[in-house]
């Protein structure tokens, strides 16, 4: 079915919870829809932790740098004692600093809205999740967290939210912000935003308070297009606009650095349904279609999309997260029939 003639090397970490089940659904139906990529599977969190006591292996690390481009289970992170979180020391160790999360209403899947098509791109490195806090005086009379906005860290997400937009065929980049009130942290981000904005011309450009936009996003979120962000607001805002469309087990997510990207879902590893077979690949599926876009398989990308929007539509074969009755196997097997069609 493809026509690509290389095959690409893509690191594969499956992942802990329903990450093996929902991963292997997924490159069955990639498969099935002719990407071409060689799999390398690699392991972090829990499972790595078992065969070598690091959740994190340099091995992990090397495959990442080795193929450039990653597809990644949700990985389970201990709370409170224990290691931690593998997701952030990822994007640490790789510098992944954009965060983008697509959101788009799925005919079928129940949801606020029909016509949700947006995208949010949250910097992923600075901000108040730099992690610098103290408490203050004696008996932790007080603590302070200190967020960090920089010139170069504000101009490259603002930066790749632009070239996003431009390949995307998107009209408007909208720089969301409190600088009304922290005018020299959020500030320093919009004045460095304007800037770049006047670099594409091609594309509007606006600006919006994170209050307002909160409120605007659940009144009517088709006044959005390619949202852009730092650290603390994307979190939420990104959580908030998979809302919209029917949460999480339907948000893919990718994490960008310089040239080292990962793809992966957004929700957790779902310990309760672990092993049973229920869980639904949807989230990571989507995110795989992300990645053939990013390593120029656009046509499979578009192939899995198809089917899987064509399946998500029949009520009788969603999972059961979605309010169908389909195990991940019927599911997988529905998306993999419709490839052909
Ligand atoms: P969760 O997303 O795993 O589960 C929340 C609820 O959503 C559960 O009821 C679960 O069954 C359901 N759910 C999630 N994904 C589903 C899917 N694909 N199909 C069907 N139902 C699905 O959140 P949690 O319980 O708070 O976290 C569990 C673990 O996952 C924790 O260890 C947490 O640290 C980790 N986690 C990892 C990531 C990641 O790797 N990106 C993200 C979030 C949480």
């Amino acid at each position: 079915m493809s026509t690509f003639a290389t095959p690409t090397p893509v690191t594969l970490i499956r992942g802990d919870g329903i990450g093996p089940e929902i991963c292997d659904a997924t490159v069955r139906i990639l498969e099935a829809a002719g990407a071409q990529i060689i799999w390398e599977p690699a392991i972090a969190g829990l499972a790595a932790v078992e065969a070598s006591k690091d959740p994190l292996p340099q091995a992990t690390i090397e495959a990442i740098e080795r193929t450039k481009v990653a597809l990644k289970g949700p990985l389970a992170t201990p709370k409170g004692e224990g290691y931690r979180s593998v997701n952030v020391a990822l994007r640490q160790h790789f510098d992944l600093y954009a965060n983008v999360r697509p959101v788009k209403s799925i005919v079928g899947v129940p949801s606020r809205y029909t016509d949700v098509d947006l995208v949010v791109v949250r910097e992923n490195t600075e901000d108040i999740y730099a992690g610098i806090e103290h408490y203050v005086g004696p008996g932790r009379m007080a603590a302070e967290s200190i967020a960090v906005i920089t010139r170069q860290g504000s101009e490259r997400i603002v930066r790749y939210a632009f070239e996003y937009a431009r390949r995307q065929h998107r009209k408007k980049v909208t720089l969301v912000h409190k600088a009304n009130i922290l005018k020299f942290s959020n500030g320093l981000f919009l004045d460095v935003g304007r800037e770049v904005a006047k670099q594409f011309a091609d594309i509007a450009f606006d600006d919006m308070i994170v209050d307002a936009t909160a409120m605007l996003l659940v009144k009517d979120p088709t006044k959005f297009d390619v949202i852009v962000t730092m650290n603390l607001f994307g979190d939420i805002l990104s959580d908030l606009t998979a809302g919209l469309v029917g949460g999480l087990g339907v948000a893919p997510g990718f994490n960008l650095g310089k040239d080292i990207a990962i793809f992966e879902a957004v929700h957790g590893t779902a310990p309760d349904i672990t092993g049973k077979g229920l869980a639904n690949p949807t989230a990571v599926t989507l995110a795989a279609a992300e990645l053939c876009d990013h390593i120029g398989q656009s046509s499979v990308a578009e192939r899995v999309r198809k089917a899987l929007y064509a399946t998500l539509a029949v009520d009788s074969e969603r999972t059961r997260d979605l309010g169908g009755t389909a195990d991940t196997k019927t599911f997988t097997d529905a998306v993999i029939k419709k490839i052909g069609l």
